[in-house]
């Protein structure tokens, strides 16, 4: 029996299945590489290439693989983008479980781990934000994800498949020793976008906007590494393969870091001075998310590694220095 990762040649799905191998796991990975990369999935794992929508194709892969279980990371996830182009989310995002879900059902396959985000609780009334807190999106995206949730809500009540949501907060940092990280083009993430900075491969980071509701002004969010993100993902296969109803997860630090502490923390990583300027806020931005992730450790055991974000920016400098032009693939 196999794991299906779908989107694992993108930058989290990559490090999952590259924890799954290490872990001795059979490992099947679909992507249409739309923004991910050949190279950053494990040679060990089977891929096919192909679309999440493309029922045909899906099910060849259901019918070709013995498959136990899914996670699901193929998506787009950029905020600003999906402003500007809504369907375009709602379309590839929720058009996408839909069909996957449909096939799923066809082939019996009943549970699946589901990469849901901060961005379904939109501007939080409290900080941290518990997994029970009303989830108002404010921009497309995250209705995006929330209708994934919800239509697999239903899917459970209907045909019982189980699914956790798992809500990541801000994903940073890489693989420790280089070999995969994080390469977006275009890259709109604050840590990559400090470390090329840092490279010297842009000029200055624009923070955008310094007054808001929080204690120096920048935008507060919470940082978690990806490798733990990664273990939070298979302690969520083992939830499900225990016999376990549906749940959501919040996965954060718990602690928030404001765009200045994170330039000043990058600064001393790497070295380097890294200008920054002020910029108009970006639309979309709420003043702070921060997680309370004490219900991953509670009910699923979850317990991180990296509690520093010096540490986690450490292993994005380590995959940057290691890879200066990322996968180097984009023509
Ligand atoms: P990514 O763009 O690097 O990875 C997504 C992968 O899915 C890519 O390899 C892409 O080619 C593939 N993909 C997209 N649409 C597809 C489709 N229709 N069919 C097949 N493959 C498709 O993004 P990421 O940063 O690794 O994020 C992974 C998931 O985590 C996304 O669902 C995102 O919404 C969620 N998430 C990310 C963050 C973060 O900080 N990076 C935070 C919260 C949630
Ligand atoms: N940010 C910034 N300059 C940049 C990129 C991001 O000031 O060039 C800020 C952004 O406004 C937000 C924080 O960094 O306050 C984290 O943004 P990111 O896009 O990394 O993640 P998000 O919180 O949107 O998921």
């Amino acid at each position: 029996m196999s794991i299906l990762v779908l989107g694992g040649a993108g930058y989290i799905g990559s490090h999952m299945v590259d924890r799954l191998i290490e872990n001795g796991t059979d490992t099947v990975v679909v992507d249409n590489l739309v923004t991910g990369h050949r190279a950053a999935i494990n040679s060990q794992a089977k891929f096919y290439q192909g679309d999440v929508r493309d029922a045909d194709f899906l099910n060849h892969v259901f019918d070709q693989e013995s498959i136990e279980a899914v996670v699901h990371f193929a998506a787009f996830s950029i905020v600003p983008e999906s402003m500007a182009k809504p369907l375009k989310y709602f379309d590839n995002n929720t058009g996408g479980m839909i069909t996957l879900l449909e096939v799923m059902q066809a082939h019996d396959v009943k549970q699946i781990v589901f990469s849901s985000t901060a961005a379904t609780y939109g501007t939080p009334k409290q900080i941290p934000i518990k997994e029970t807190d009303p989830q108002l999106p404010i921009n497309p995206y995250g209705a995006s994800k929330l209708m994934m949730e919800q239509i697999m809500h239903w899917a459970d009540v209907a045909y019982g498949v189980k699914f956790v949501a798992l809500r990541y907060f801000n994903v940073a940092g890489a693989k420790p020793d280089g070999s995969i990280g994080e390469d977006h083009g275009p890259e709109t993430h604050l840590v990559p976008i400090i470390l090329q900075v840092a490279q010297g491969k842009r000029d200055e980071l624009k923070i955008f906007g310094d007054d808001y509701q929080t204690p120096d002004g920048t935008n507060v969010r919470d940082y978690v590494h990806v490798l733990d993100l990664a273990d939070a993902h298979i302690l969520a296969l083992k939830y499900l393969a225990a016999g376990h109803d549906s749940n959501a997860f919040n996965l954060g630090s718990s602690t928030g870091f404001s765009n200045k502490q994170m330039l000043m923390a990058a600064r001393e990583v790497t070295g380097q001075p890294i200008p920054a300027t002020l910029a108009a806020r970006r639309p979309g931005d709420p003043d702070s998310l921060v997680a309370a992730s004490d219900k991953a450790r509670d009910v699923l055991g979850w317990q991180p590694q990296y509690d520093d974000v010096k540490e986690i920016i450490k292993t994005a400098w380590a995959w940057t220095q290691a890879h200066p032009n990322g996968y180097d693939d984009r023509h």
